[in-house]
């Protein structure tokens, strides 16, 4: 029998080689959230069970079979948090954020879903979500759209995405769309799934989003909702498409676009692309102008979307388009022989590191040979080694050496090593 304990299927550990490229993408976001005036929030990763029932909808994917939900030690039911739209409702009510104002607010983390665990696709994975309160008009819906394009175009991902918009209309529209949705059904009732024909009476619309091959057909001959819009939301999404395309931002409608959670109303909207296979959906989001409400709060329109981290992180490796500086550097290695130079070494090192503190500078821990050291120095990447052994101790110099270049070795005193190392550094 093993004793070692692993990890839990689908749930990963972020390596210190992926750290950066994480760092980067979250580096791009906080730039991005800042530009355009979103706040950040943090919200706990673990709920009440009813907050997701109550918003994301009891006959959903992510309810019916996805959550991880447990009874505490007091016996309440919990769950950990299959997305962050209904935690953000939650805590902007319960903090008061949403009283006589509006909000713009982006989070960040990791969230729980029991899927089988596949390339982009995990147990839990990681989203930003960004989520704005108080506004009606289809204005900020672009600006949503917008800010998640100028994202796309910092991380170089622009023409490898694309843009697939529906409008879901009212809920009375809806409740219409829906009669003449299962009449349709009804009619070819012997296409329908299981899975589907189980849905038929509960929710529909969401047959609309099988992936199953044998339901093509019949699902492209089923009546649009596009064309069972109220007048309302015909002239948002007119709108929202008028201001995309003054602002230059391509798109398709997709009118099978419904989303998995039933809070959505009006514009929905999803960022595709065709690199990853069949998890090509690297952002999501809508309207949800009723949530607020069902969560117990005045009525209060909102909207939003989240990013799949993970699926964007495969996307810019897999299109090689992370940036050389997003790696991190060592610009120096110190090394130092013997017990004490490697005692002078420690206080050299932070002394440097007062002076010059863009530089990056790793000390070598340890002893060890020189030639051991100076192989440390070379994995390290560092551009120079400082060598300090008891030579150089004695005659209050140390010796600079260039790991990647053809240069002479240089003898520099102590106290002007803090000066050469920045002209050495502003060099390269
Ligand atoms: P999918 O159709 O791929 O299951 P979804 O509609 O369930 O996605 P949302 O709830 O809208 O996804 O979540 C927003 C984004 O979060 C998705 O577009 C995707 O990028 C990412 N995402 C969702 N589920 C997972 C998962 N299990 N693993 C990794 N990323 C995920
Ligand atoms: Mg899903």
């Amino acid at each position: 029998m093993s004793n070692k304990i692993q990890a839990i299927r689908g749930m990963n550990d972020l390596l210190p080689e992926q750290s950066p490229v994480w760092q980067y993408f979250e580096r791009q976001i906080q730039h991005l959230m800042q530009r355009y005036g979103y706040s950040e929030i943090r919200m706990p990763i673990i709920e009440q069970t009813a907050l997701f029932k109550r918003s994301i909808g009891e006959v959903t994917d992510i309810v019916e079979k996805e959550m991880y939900t447990f009874d505490d030690r007091n016996g309440d039911s919990l769950t950990l948090r299959p997305e962050g739209t209904a935690s953000c409702v939650r805590a902007a009510l319960e903090n008061g954020l949403l009283y006589n104002q509006t909000q713009r607010l982006w989070y960040q983390g990791p969230m729980f879903r029991h899927e089988r665990p596949q390339k982009g696709r995990y147990r839990q994975f990681h989203q930003v979500g960004v989520e704005a309160y108080g506004m009606y008009g289809p204005d900020i819906d672009v600006e949503m759209i917008l800010l998640s394009a100028r994202l796309w175009e910092a991380l170089g991902l622009m023409p490898h995405v694309q843009l697939e918009l529906n409008s879901l209309g009212s809920n009375e529209a809806r409740a219409a769309y829906r009669d003449a949705l299962v009449a349709h059904f009804e009619a070819h009732s012997d296409v329908l799934d299981e899975d589907s024909r189980r849905r038929l009476s509960t929710n529909p619309l969401r047959i609309l989003d099988s992936k199953n091959p044998d339901m093509a057909a019949m699902l492209a001959d089923a009546p649009r909702l596009m064309d069972h819009l109220d007048e309302e939301s015909r002239v948002h999404f007119a709108e929202l498409t008028t201001m995309l395309e003054a602002a230059g931002i391509d798109y398709v409608i997709n009118p099978r676009l419904v989303r998995g959670l039933d809070y959505y109303s009006r514009t929905v909207f999803e960022w595709t692309t065709q690199a990853l296979g069949s998890q090509g959906t690297v952002c999501a989001g809508g309207r949800y102008d009723g949530l607020v409400e069902q969560l117990g709060g005045k009525p209060t329109p909102g909207v939003g979307f989240a990013m799949g981290v993970e699926r964007l992180i495969l996307l810019l490796e897999t299109l090689d388009l992370i940036p050389d500086t997003a790696r991190p550097r060592t610009d120096v290695y110190l090394t130092a022989m013997g017990d004490a130079a490697s005692r002078e070494a420690m206080l050299l090192g932070e002394r440097l590191r007062s002076d010059l503190p863009d530089m990056h500078l790793q000390l070598h821990c340890g002893g060890g040979s020189f030639k051991s050291q100076i192989k440390k120095a070379d994995k390290s990447g560092a551009r120079m080694a400082l060598i300090l052994g008891e030579d150089e101790l004695a005659s209050g110099q140390v010796g600079i050496k260039f790991l990647r270049e053809e240069r002479d070795q240089e003898s520099v005193a102590l106290d002007a090593l803090a000066a050469r190392l920045k002209t050495l550094l502003a060099e390269a």
